[in-house]
């Protein structure tokens, strides 16, 4: 019995060691696949759609040890990837508003951020590991009924939104209430997608949102109905559209990526355990960056996967 302790000890330990040096080794390969996470609630108990904050807190700690860096949405679009070389781009979005992603508590006579909320969980954890980056988007309902309006505390809606965008948060448009948009004629369709903009606009003047992500991942009749135009006086134009579910994004330099389509892994216990495996098992499938915004590192093999508009950029062959 004593034996086989020792020995499963060593083994633990030669496979932290091996986790290790393949988180430090990883060589730059900017046409592998990014990983966009999908969370709803923030709050107690663990469910289908509710992450604690204990276990979110346990999400970034293994994403971080594991080298992945947070990148905003609008970095991923604009390929503008500057995590250092050896680490993966991951992307953080919230939807829905939901209380526990972004609460404020009031205690002798101050108002501070919920540790215990999402936002609170992240800040901490970027306060600690100020080198993992500081990004996520929240796909917000300003006019959905409680607990989803704008975080459900309607006396702080405002000085929230201005929070996020002045950390460098983003903003994104999940319609007005969550409608289902496969289910609208065009006019409403377009007056959701405008509405959500003009109420965030309210809070934060001229903020535009740059992406929307589908309620119920459901898709108009035609996507160009929430690309761009206006009604009701607000004109709105969005660069990507995000779906509900599958699996990691193509590389922004990928022939494959389409921002009208971009999928989404929905953060819940079983989901990210196996595409966090999956990138350990397949280092070869997960995007390295190289360090450096103005170059784009590919495997030789793989050239051809290539977006034709990125021959002006420098292209290194590995
Ligand atoms: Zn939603």
């Amino acid at each position: 019995m004593r034996i086989l302790l020792v020995l499963s000890l060593i083994l633990t330990a030669a496979l932290l060691l091996v986790s290790f040096a393949g988180a430090a080794d990883l060589t730059p390969n900017e046409l592998g696949r990014v990983m966009i996470l999908e969370y709803h609630k923030i709050d107690y108990p663990e469910e289908r759609w509710t992450r604690t904050p204990e276990n979110f807190r346990r999400d970034l700690e293994t994403l971080y040890a594991k080298g992945y860096r947070l990148i905003n949405l609008a970095d991923l679009l604009d390929r503008r990837i500057a995590t250092p070389a050896g680490t993966t781009p991951v992307v953080l979005t919230f939807d829905d508003s939901s209380p526990g992603q972004f609460r404020y508590i009031e205690s002798n006579g101050s108002v501070q951020i919920d540790p215990k909320s999402g936002i609170g969980v992240l800040e901490a954890f970027i306060a600690e590991k100020p080198d993992f980056g500081r990004a996520a988007t929240f796909y917000v309902l300003p006019g959905a009924s409680k607990p989803n309006r704008l975080f459900n505390q309607p006396e702080y809606e405002g000085r929230k939104l201005q929070y996020l965008v002045s950390r460098g948060y983003e903003i994104g448009n999940h319609t007005l209430w969550h409608a289902n948009l496969a289910k609208y004629p065009e006019a409403t369709v377009r007056a959701q997608v405008a509405d959500a903009q003009t109420w965030i606009q309210r809070y934060v003047p001229d903020y535009r949102t740059r992406t929307l992500a589908l309620p119920h991942g459901a898709y108009p009749t035609d996507v160009s109905w929430v690309l761009r135009g206006s009604a009701k006086g607000t004109s709105y134009s969005h660069d990507a559209v995000l779906m509900v579910a599958g699996g990691p994004a193509p590389s922004p330099f990928s022939r494959t990526f389409d921002p009208v389509r971009l999928p989404r892994i929905q953060a819940v216990e079983r989901e990210l355990a196996y595409w966090i495996g999956y990138f350990d098992k397949n280092p070869g499938e997960r995007f390295v960056s190289d360090g450096d915004p103005n170059a784009v590192t590919v495997p030789t093999a793989r050239r051809d996967r290539l977006r034709d508009e990125l021959r002006s950029l420098r292209v290194v062959e590995r």
